[in-house]
Parts: structure tokens; sequence; C-alpha cells
């Protein structure tokens, strides 16, 4: 898969380390281990998915390479807790706030059990951040909302970016960059790409 990653253009040692050194199969139902490290996204339930290898390398390379030191960042949508394992083990402190809890009491336990400890967990709505935590270095948001939530933009740090997946599921959806400046923001379209979508309210 790393080879792969390689090929694909992701360059950054920590990130290419952390991928290779965590075992992908953990974040997964054991029916679909033999699909694991296949550059598809993968189903976690409750039609949800884990983005395929190379997405979850991207949008964490783009989130790594801000002109700040990048130490706390926030995660919505934790789903499996691999991209928080992955940011784990890239040195972040993460903060990853989940809609389902269930997903939640899931990626606490695998993350425990593989001796992740700087990650912290909020059962929430992401819509609105996790305030009382911000300041971040980074922002990172693993399902699309329909529109680039710029209220986040107000938790981060100058210099900090927001990776985010805009647009409805099944049309062209894009990945955003925005980078907090000292009296804004400027934005960069990425990558096309396919997420779940971003939903209101909180579910058990
Ligand atoms: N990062 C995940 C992939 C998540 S799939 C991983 O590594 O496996 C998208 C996740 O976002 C789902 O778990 C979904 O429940 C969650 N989600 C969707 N809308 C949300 C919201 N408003 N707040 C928090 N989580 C949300």
């Amino acid at each position: 898969m790393v080879g792969r990653l390689r090929a694909q253009g992701i360059t950054h040692q920590k990130i290419l380390a952390a991928m290779s050194t965590l075992a992908r199969e953990l974040f997964i139902d054991e029916a679909l281990r033999m699909r694991v490290y296949d550059d598809c996204s993968l189903p976690i339930g409750q039609g949800q998915t884990l983005s395929q290898p190379y997405i979850v390398a991207r949008m964490t390379e783009v989130l790594l390479s801000a002109s700040r030191p990048v130490q706390r960042v926030l995660e919505i949508g934790t789903g499996s807790g691999y991209q928080a394992a992955v940011l784990a083990q890239c040195g972040c402190a993460v903060f990853t706030i989940e809609r389902i809890a269930s997903f939640l009491a899931v990626a606490r336990e695998r993350h425990r059990a593989l001796g992740l400890f700087n990650i912290r967990y909020l059962h929430r709505d992401g819509f609105n951040g996790w305030p009382s935590q911000a300041l971040f270095d980074g922002i990172i948001v693993t399902a699309a909302p329909r529109n680039v939530p710029v209220d986040l933009i107000a938790q981060l740090a100058p210099g900090g970016r927001l990776i985010v997946p805009v647009g409805l599921q099944g049309a062209a959806q894009r990945l955003m960059l925005l980078t907090r400046t000292a009296t804004s923001y400027t934005s960069q379209p990425l990558d096309t790409v396919s997420f779940v979508p971003m939903l209101s309210g909180e579910q058990f």
C-alpha cells in the first residue's frame, strides 16, 4: 500500500511511516479484510465508509503542510477511527467528533488497543466544531457538507488549514483547502472526491 501511495505522489515521510505501521485491518469488519489494502473505500456500517488509502494520505498531507507547526488537530467524522489513528501516529494531538455514539466507542477501543492515547473524543454533531478546545492548528472533515463550513475557520489558529469535501453525495464533490489568514481566509479547490454526506443531529 505504501509503495502505491508513493507512486500516487504522497511524499510526507511521517504519513508514509504512520500508514505502514498502522494495521488498517483493525479498523474494518473481518468479512472485508482481504480488501483492506485495496485502493478503494470500504463500508464501516450504518451506510458510512472509510476512505481509500490515497484520500486519507492526501488529506493528511495537505493538513500537515501548513506554514505553521501542526500539533492540535480537529477531525469531524471519527467513523472507524482510522484517520484519527493516522494523525495520532504522526504525532498530532487529535480531537475527534462523531455524531454516531457507537462508532465513537468502537474507535476508542481500537485506539486504546494500539496504544494511541493522544486522542480525545466528543459525541456531537460536528457542524459547530469543538469551541472549548479551539484554537486548532488544523481541521479535517471526513463527511461532505453541502457548502463550505466557513464558521469553522474561527476555530483555526492563523495559518491553520481546514480540509473539507464539499458537495452533494453522488454529484461532483470537491476537496477544499481553506487557510486562515490574519484577518480572513483563502480558499483553494483540490481533488474531486466522493464522501458520505455530513448530517445534522446526533444518533446512538
Ligand atoms: N474518518 C473516518 C471516515 C468517516 S465516514 C474513518 O477514518 O473511518 C464519515 C463519518 O462522519 C461517519 O462516521 C458519520 O457518522 C460522520 N458524520 C457525518 N456527519 C457528521 C456530523 N455532522 N458530525 C460528526 N460526524 C458526522
